[in-house]
């Protein structure tokens, strides 16, 4: 696939994607697959419902999709999912991206995953010109592991870890910061990823999806209480530097670690989001906190050797990129909930 189609130049691209809150849309993160081989509480339900492989995007779609929004400005592509190395042939896809890499169109090309693969895949991951990987981790006990995430083994992720850093990824762990459950462990994962060379970045939990019997008021552990407790034990200080994206950044001041905090609940972030968010089947979500998409997926199937009209849609989309999220957890209630899974969306 990569010999036969052309690179994008820099120099060849159309007028950039700016939203009507004059926001450039310059990242694009990609689910390639609503499957995945954990069931973790607080992401799905353990009895998920799956789409049907007709409705997905294939490889080939793929490739065109994120190949247009690249052609309008993206530069950064961010893939995940469900767990983007379930899906089948995924290193096709990469190898074929990897040509935009190469004429400088894209800047980077990332992944989100639970690690459970990269001992398999972190070596073709390097070659394709990923060069840093996000791996969820929320424990480093054996069994709370297997409980948090239901299907998942511990040890087996942490090979994938020791293999993404052998390969020469840059690895960042996300810790969804979990109440009663990993609070004993905010410590211990901080050495462990000081010590590693890892960077650390804390998360919220989110109200997306139905997952069963498990309650979200339950799970939600504020990031300014996990804040406090940290400042229990060392100095912290904010930086002012952000990558772009929704983490704010404390250092340690006793050891210099960085430690990053995503707070859609207690800080919003929105007023500098420069992303969007595709789904397997398609779906443009200009905010992953809103209901409102745009089907790209009709017009790039209708339209086979035209990008075009692909092309005026992502624009239209992009056009009615809300200012922001809702969700709040304020009232002791969960407001602003979003009815799709994270995985579904794409994390
Ligand atoms: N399977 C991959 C993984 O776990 O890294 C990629 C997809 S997963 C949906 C992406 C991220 O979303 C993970 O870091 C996961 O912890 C996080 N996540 C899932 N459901 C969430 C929720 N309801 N609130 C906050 N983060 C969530
Ligand atoms: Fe799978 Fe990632 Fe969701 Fe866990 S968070 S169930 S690993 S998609």
């Amino acid at each position: 696939m990569k010999q036969d189609i052309p690179a994008l130049s820099p120099a060849s691209r159309a007028a950039p994607l700016i939203d009507p809150f004059a926001r450039p849309i310059s990242y694009l993160r990609v689910s390639v697959t609503d499957r995945c081989d954990f069931r973790c509480v607080y992401c799905m339900s353990e009895n998920m419902t799956f789409l049907p492989k007709k409705e997905l995007l294939t490889l080939e779609e793929l490739d065109r999709m994120c190949s247009s929004f690249i052609s309008l400005g993206v530069e950064k592509l961010r893939i995940t999912g469900g767990e983007p190395l379930v899906r089948r042939d995924i290193m096709t896809f990469f190898n074929s991206m990897s040509r935009h890499l190469e004429s400088g169109a894209l800047k980077e090309l990332t992944l989100t995953t639970n690690g459970s693969q990269l001992a398999r895949f972190a070596d073709q991951l390097y070659a394709a010109g990923v060069r840093r990987v996000n791996i969820s981790l929320d424990t480093l006990d054996e069994q709370k592991f297997a409980d948090i995430t239901r299907w998942g083994r511990l040890p087996q992720v942490l090979k994938g870890i020791e293999a993404a850093k052998r390969a020469g990824l840059r690895v960042k762990i996300n810790t969804v910061a979990l109440k009663g459950f990993n609070e004993d462990e905010l410590f211990a994962l901080a050495e462990w990823c000081e010590a590693e060379d890892m960077d650390l970045t804390f998360i919220e939990v989110m109200p997306m999806g139905d997952i069963g019997n498990e309650d979200r008021i339950d799970q939600y552990w504020p990031l300014k209480d996990l804040r406090a407790r940290l400042a229990e034990r060392y100095t912290l200080k904010d930086l002012a530097h952000r990558t772009g994206g929704p983490a704010r950044y404390v250092e340690l001041e006793e050891t210099g670690q960085q430690i990053g905090f995503i707070t859609p609940l207690t800080h919003n972030f929105c007023e500098s989001c420069n992303r969007v968010r595709l789904t397997c089947t398609g779906e443009l979500f200009m905010c992953l906190g809103q209901e409102d998409n745009a089907d790209l997926r009709a017009p790039l199937r209708a339209h086979p050797d035209d990008d075009a009209p692909l092309e005026e849609a992502i624009r239209e989309a992009i056009a009615r990129k809300p200012k922001g999220h809702d969700f709040d957890y304020s009232r002791q209630d969960v407001a602003g909930k979003v009815s799709r899974h994270m995985s579904h969306t794409g994390g």
